[in-house]
């Protein structure tokens, strides 16, 4: 019986495999900024501090950020949703310069 346990514990990691795949479909963070500190740029070179959240990603400048956006996540996706929309209407009227 012990063929069949093995095989039966390795199904089931497969499907654990495949629903997290599933989940890869995770919107990239679309700024350049902190979303907590937004005047505060994000370092390509340092280490990222980023959370997913609502299958969105979300990127900050440093660990307090981070942490921040953990403990309170709402204000600060209010404030994404708000500064996307104005991102969007820039790009969706005539094209400043790039
Ligand atoms: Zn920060």
């Amino acid at each position: 019986m012990k063929i069949l346990s093995i095989a039966l514990a390795l199904a089931v990691s497969l499907a654990v495999c495949a629903e997290e795949e599933s989940e890869t479909a995770v919107k990239p963070y679309p700024f350049d900024f902190c979303i907590v500190q937004e005047d505060e740029k994000l370092d390509p070179d340092a280490e990222p501090y980023a959370v997913v959240h609502e299958g969105r990603q979300y990127r900050f400048c440093c660990k307090d950020c981070w942490s921040e956006f953990r403990e309170n996540p709402a204000p600060y996706v209010k404030k994404f949703k708000l500064l996307l929309e104005k991102k969007n209407e820039e790009a969706g009227s005539e094209r400043a310069d790039d």
